[in-house]
């Protein structure tokens, strides 16, 4: 880093947001530049050699190390405040690679049932492949977790909220009880955002996100982290990334990079959009649940208030009419989109039940709270007015 790592670590944090971890070429450019580089060259064949033995801190090769990627790990984790991250090709990438990097056959996993669809297939079909035993809970049920981490674990894995039914899981509980079952705790951070919420404070060792959403959050490009201990990062994570290369690339670090620039005001406007949006759907007769961390009537309203700084961008309801009325209300948007996407400026609406979790079976949704009248809606950038509007006028069509 420029400026020295003790400096930039007491920043506020939207002066990290614009300016951690920059590292100026020989040009000194103003904006960060993008190294569009698969490989580096030596002065001389002893210098190759000296790297390769890590005798000199240096790039190699991008799978492992490009310097725009590096600007967005370090500024990514002054954020989180974590010691050392690692970027990936996907959100998905991250999850993936923040479990499999040190499970291993025979260890047992304690994850939260209610997760991203993707995750929720790595436990139930990938790792069991492997031989790790996984043990799924319902993330809302201290007795459950209890009842899991009683015997000895390795991992416990979650999201809090969750997708789509915003369920807020204790942090703080579980990270205890998994500690004592000598679990290390990876916890996915995607509806928070780095801002809204900060997991390691609460006792998780690992946080992952898809940068896709917020981070990037204007819809362009896909991408990931793993947040954790300087020893995690460098003894698990660093290898499992080189040696497999879910790695991300360097145009898609830039973008990524830039966009940290203004993720505390588009996170700002996107809680305060929700939340205008949450309250003016409240006490409609149409909808049977509307769910949404920061009104009072969310079922874990003081927990996710002692969590997290702000509801965050994402609202769950239930319209009465199931299925037909749900795709009646979808079809008529004329200013949301249909997307399965989310964390985007613009507003998405989809219907988790056939799509994002169409894979569960009914009984698993149905645990789940998924039921065929839920709309998931990520509330965008534009005018809350106009996406108050365009619910208003879809519900009466
Ligand atoms: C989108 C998402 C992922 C996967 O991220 P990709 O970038 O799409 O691979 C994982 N977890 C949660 C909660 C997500 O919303």
């Amino acid at each position: 880093m420029a400026t020295n790592d003790e400096t930039q670590r007491k920043w506020r944090t939207r002066t990290q947001l614009v300016r951690g971890a920059t590292e100026r070429s020989e040009f000194n450019e103003t904006s960060e530049a993008i190294f569009m580089t698969s490989g580096y060259v030596y002065e001389r064949a002893e210098e190759a050699e000296q790297a390769f033995k890590q005798e000199i801190d240096r790039f190699v090769y991008s799978r492992f190390g490009n310097p725009t990627t590096a600007m967005f790990e370090k500024r990514l984790a002054l954020i989180e405040g974590a010691q050392a991250c690692r970027a990936t090709a996907s959100g998905m990438a991250a999850v993936y690679a923040s479990l499999a990097c040190f499970l291993q056959a025979g260890d047992r996993l304690v994850a939260a049932r209610a997760m991203f669809g993707s995750c929720l297939y790595i436990c139930q079909n990938i790792l069991p492949r492997f031989g790790v035993q996984v043990d799924l809970v319902d993330g809302t049920d201290a007795a459950q977790w209890e009842k899991a981490l009683s015997k000895p674990a390795n991992a416990v894995f979650l999201e809090t909220p969750t997708n789509p039914a915003l369920e807020v899981i204790d942090l703080r509980a579980v990270c205890d009880l998994a500690h004592k079952a000598g679990a290390r705790v990876v916890v996915d951070n995607v509806f928070a955002t780095p801002l809204l919420q900060k997991p390691m404070q609460f006792g998780a060792d690992v946080v992952v996100y898809s940068a896709t959403k917020h981070i990037d959050g204007q819809g362009r490009c896909l991408g990931g982290a793993i947040l954790s201990d300087s020893e995690f990062i460098v003894d698990k994570v660093t290898p499992f990334i080189r040696h497999t290369g879910p790695t991300l690339s360097p145009f898609n670090a830039w973008v990524l990079l830039k966009s940290l620039d203004t993720l505390e005001m588009r996170v700002r406007q996107h809680c305060e959009n929700a939340l205008a949006v949450a309250q003016a759907l409240q006490g409609r007769k149409d909808l049977t649940r509307l769910l949404y961390p920061s009104l009072p009537s969310h079922p874990q309203h003081k927990l996710a208030m002692a969590q997290m700084s702000a509801g965050g961008s994402m609202i769950a309801f239930e319209l009465a009419g199931g299925k037909a009325a749900a795709f009646r209300f979808l079809n008529n948007l004329k200013l949301i989109d249909i997307s399965n996407n989310l964390g985007d400026s613009k507003s998405l609406a989809c219907h988790p039940a056939t799509t994002t979790h169409q894979r569960l079976t009914p009984e698993e949704r149905a645990h789940l709270g998924i039921t065929d009248g839920m709309v998931r809606l990520s509330v965008g950038l534009e005018d809350a007015s106009d996406i108050i509007d365009d619910l208003t006028q879809a519900f009466a069509a």
